[in-house]
């Protein structure tokens, strides 16, 4: 995943945005409700926690360069909640003084031609849609090292300016280059002033805990102008609880969306949902929107989710059992037959799944097609990332895909090496 930024102007701001949202609010003489989370989304009290995990890797996209400091990365706990009210899902003992953003944070995507061929329709898709041109000027929060906001100013003309604290000014090689802007921070209060035509936000608000008021912030900057259209994209929840892969819930991810429940954020902070659709396989969420200057009423048939929603957070740990046991039983087996695993993808879901699993010993080799990850080591496991080359040596039985969206990519990677494992999309 593309995943990288939360979203603060230094640390003392940060911590003003916490205490507003999801802490605790404090009745002198009734204790009871003293340590009673509220829904950072809507402020409602009806949560419901369904989902447990703790002792995971506080970071699973920041690239180590020891096995010693791999091995020794801080660790939280997740507790998901789902609010019945709003439908948000959120993980309550979250602790963003364990997140660390910057510049080895490695969350790119690019690599992959799937994923770029991806990233270049969407920016053409927007560019038709929001009259993105010359004259025209693009604010990216939480622009990573700055693939989509590069091909959003290449291929329409536009300027462009990119925030975020893991930005690499040497990746960037573009023509683009001389009308965009890179900062390296977090967004806040502190760049209001960043007037822009389109802003865009894709793979940030999921490591948002405050998320009402990130995006009231979004909505404030943009005030009266109301032209200024806004894209969202983010990893897609429900796809998550139906199929029980819960090797996509992290502790980077504290905000977990439906469409619903992200249409209802922006409806109630002042914004009118346009758009609000699936993409990349059904594994993100888009939504677009434009201000308005009051919360407004849900319109969209899909924004109507939260009693299914409901229902699917009541079956998950069944999935996720059922999930688990087929994950254990191709490992078993390939033990009993001396069969070698390997996994292709290194990223966050990869850490997630050798946590939950705890299967680290039987794993050969861990490759990934982004060097920039070769010879680093992966939170928690403290595996070494390797490239896929060491492939031809290992020669693996089994290859695990983290994302199934890579298989044509990832078969034909192999196949170039002349390896024919038994490919496992996850
Ligand atoms: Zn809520």
């Amino acid at each position: 995943m593309t995943q990288k930024t939360i979203v603060q102007s230094g640390a003392a701001p940060q911590r003003a945005l916490r205490a507003t949202s999801s802490s605790e609010l404090a009745f002198p003489g009734i204790p009871e409700l003293i340590a009673q989370p509220l829904c950072p989304a809507c402020g409602g009290r009806d949560l419901e926690s369904f989902y447990q995990i703790n002792d995971v890797p506080a970071h699973s996209c920041l690239m180590l360069p020891t096995r010693d400091e791999a091995l020794t990365f801080p660790r939280g706990d997740i507790d998901l909640a789902f609010c019945r009210d709003c439908g948000f899902i959120s993980n309550t003992r979250f602790d963003v003084s364990l997140n660390k953003y910057s510049p080895a944070y490695e969350e790119t995507q690019a690599f992959s031609p799937r994923f770029m061929r991806f990233v270049n329709d969407l920016c053409d898709d927007q560019i038709a849609k929001y009259g993105i041109g010359p004259g025209i000027s693009v604010l990216e929060i939480g622009c990573g090292k700055g693939e989509f906001l590069v091909s959003l100013c290449e291929r329409s003309g536009c300027d462009g300016i990119g925030l975020d604290p893991g930005y690499r000014p040497e990746r960037t090689q573009s023509p683009a280059t001389p009308r965009i802007r890179f900062i390296r921070d977090f967004y806040g209060p502190k760049y209001a002033h960043m007037q822009a035509d389109y802003v865009c936000c894709r793979h940030t608000l999921e490591h948002i805990e405050p998320v009402r008021e990130f995006v009231t912030l979004v909505r404030d900057t943009i005030g009266d102008r109301r032209h200024v259209n806004v894209f969202f994209e983010l990893p897609d929840m429900e796809r998550v609880l139906e199929h029980g892969v819960f090797w996509d819930i992290y502790y980077e991810h504290c905000a977990y969306f439906t469409r619903g429940s992200l249409a209802r954020l922006f409806r109630e902070t002042r914004f009118d949902v346009l758009e609000l659709y699936k993409a990349y396989g059904g594994q993100y969420l888009m939504l677009e929107a434009r201000p308005a200057p009051a919360p407004t009423l849900a319109r969209l048939p899909q924004e109507h989710d939260l009693e299914h929603t409901a229902r699917l957070v009541d079956a998950f740990q069944g999935r996720v059992a059922a999930q688990l046991q087929g994950l254990q039983d191709i490992v078993s087996t390939a033990r009993k037959e001396g069969k070698t695993i390997a996994v292709w993808g290194s990223g966050s879901k990869c850490v997630s799944l050798i946590s939950s699993l705890r299967m680290e010993e039987e794993l050969t080799a861990i490759v990934d097609i982004n060097p920039h990850k070769h010879g680093k080591f992966l939170a928690g496991s403290g595996r070494e990332i390797l490239s896929p080359d060491t492939l031809r040596a290992v020669r693996p039985d089994i290859v695990l895909l983290m994302n199934a969206i890579y298989t044509e990519e990832v078969r034909n990677e192999l196949t170039a090496r002349n390896l024919r494992p038994r490919l496992v999309p996850l």
